[in-house]
């Protein structure tokens, strides 16, 4: 059995939902059981959140405008795609309920001027709600036999709306229930991603990006033998395209690469869609929508392929916050109370780094949380300021984090002095740096301004771009 997940672009409108369509056919030809877990067509997400937030703070122009695209962009899909009148008449109804659920749902948000996460939730998986009836339908025009799920009624989460996470055991019975019956019928069940329920039905959603997520979790639950995201690049690349028009397919990852890469920014694979598959030893392959015929990415446990730097990426809109002060040396305790201070904030810790003098503690977080994470340092380690042990709480902005990735890197020599030689010719000035007992990633905090140079220094640095020495797989 084979769950694939197919991305914004790759549903984006009926030409590529076509593509779709093919490489679904094409496997189910090869006898397999198919799960399909889709997106939201490209940008309608945004366009819901930014009309719900909108419409919060009393616009009320912006949602009236997204229907009429929400409507546009799914009739045209439908009405090219679909020929069975009777499908072609249901699909227009409940296309047309869901737009005026969105009407009703901003104007509620206009009323009460206030978004909550609850709302929220519901708001933003009303895309994945319009497109997987549209792609189940589509399947259906190919000859296949296919039924539109709701994935409220497989992946069952806590009450974090807007970013819940799954209880596991639930989601097993709930999805085993619902799908291996229509597998056993032959029909593919073409599944919401993204979305998600608490135990009473209250709709949630796994967080922006999430329905690579949703694909792990459901493939977890129903011991998929393979994970596929569709999506439109050959795989995870040795860098962001964008930032580096070289870069290259990596063959293979393993879970900690691909995790390490996500994590720091690689849009290409939500973070956490390595979690489900570790637990079950499931292969996640990234592959292209539009280059089926590439072999894309395998993501596995064990790669069998050496490659010392494999991958940079680089997360921005970060500060760092420096604790520093001759009093904290050999004062047990400062760290601790450090990110107790964070963590009342909610704030993510990015990175982290102490000098060996312990003079100094200093840490990435979110440019959002900082000044918050430093206000409540201030508070906690307002004794320690007054008698001078602690100096202070500084506040960095404008600062990315650009990560090196590769398990080859462990006990490899000469890869920091690579490295730090490759940006000191560049006169790029390193923060802070901190390495991951996994050594499989190296963590440089630069300001803001250097970051896509860097990235596309080191890039060249570790050859990333010249095809690297071992077997592409077949
Ligand atoms: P989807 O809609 O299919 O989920 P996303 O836009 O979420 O697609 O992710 C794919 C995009 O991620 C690519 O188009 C690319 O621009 C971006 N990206 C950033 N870093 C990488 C990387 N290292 N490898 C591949 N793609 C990357
Ligand atoms: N449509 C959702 C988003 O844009 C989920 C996804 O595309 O993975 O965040
Ligand atoms: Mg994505």
């Amino acid at each position: 059995m084979q769950v694939l997940k197919f991305g914004g672009t790759s549903v984006n409108d009926a030409r590529a939902i076509g593509q779709v369509v093919a490489i679904v056919a094409d496997q189910a030809a090869r006898d397999r059981n198919l799960v399909v877990v889709t997106s939201a067509m490209r940008g309608v997400t945004d366009l819901l959140i930014n009309s719900a937030t909108a419409a919060a703070a009393g616009d009320r122009q912006k949602y009236r405008d997204a229907r009429l695209t929400l409507t546009g962009r799914h009739r045209d899909a439908i009405e090219a795609l679909v020929h069975d009148l009777d499908d072609l008449q249901q699909l227009q109804v409940e296309s047309d309920e869901r737009v005026r659920e969105f009407e009703r749902l901003c104007m509620a948000v206009g009323i009460l001027g206030e978004l909550t996460d609850r709302g929220l939730a519901v708001v933003s998986g009303l895309g994945e709600r319009m497109m997987a009836p549209v792609l189940a339908a589509a399947i259906r025009a190919r000859g296949l036999k296919a039924e539109f799920v709701d994935a409220g009624e497989l992946i069952v989460t806590d009450d974090n709306h807007a970013s819940a996470a799954p209880d596991m055991e639930a989601t097993r019975a709930a999805t085993r229930a619902r799908l291996l019956p229509l597998l056993q019928e032959g029909i593919v069940p073409v599944v919401t991603g993204f979305v998600a329920a608490t135990p009473d039905g209250v709709p949630t959603v796994l967080g922006r990006g999430g329905s690579d997520y949703s694909a792990a979790i459901l493939g977890a639950a129903l011991d998929a033998g393979e994970i596929q995201i569709w999506t439109d690049v050959d795989g995870v690349l040795t860098a962001d395209p964008r930032i580096v028009p070289q870069a290259r397919p990596l063959p293979e990852l393993t879970y900690s690469e691909a995790a390490e890469l996500a994590y720091y920014g690689a849009k290409v694979l939500h973070p956490k869609t390595m979690l489900p598959a570790i637990d079950r030893g499931i292969p996640i392959s990234v592959r292209n929508t539009f280059n089926p015929a590439f072999p894309g990415t395998l993501v596995v446990a064990k790669s069998s392929n050496g490659g010392t730097v494999k991958a940079l990426t680089v997360i921005r809109g970060l500060a760092l916050i420096t604790v520093a002060g001759r009093g904290m040396m050999g004062v047990p305790g400062i760290a601790a109370r450090t990110f107790a201070a964070v963590a009342r904030k909610g704030a993510n810790v990015l990175m982290i780094s102490q000098a060996s003098s312990e003079q100094s503690i200093c840490f990435v977080v979110p440019e959002a949380d900082a000044r918050g994470v430093k206000a409540a340092l201030e508070e906690g380690f307002a004794d320690e300021i007054k008698k001078r042990l602690i100096d202070g709480v500084a506040l960095e902005p404008d600062i990315v984090i650009v990560a090196v990735v590769g398990e080859g890197m462990r006990g490899t020599p000469g890869i920091a002095a690579r490295l730090f030689g490759a940006l000191g010719e560049h006169q790029i000035n390193v923060i802070a740096v901190a390495q991951g007992s996994s050594e499989a990633n190296l963590s440089l905090a630069l300001a803001a301004t250097d970051a896509d140079a860097a990235v596309r220094y080191l890039h060249d640095a570790f050859e990333l771009a010249a095809p690297q020495s071992r077997e592409e797989r077949p």
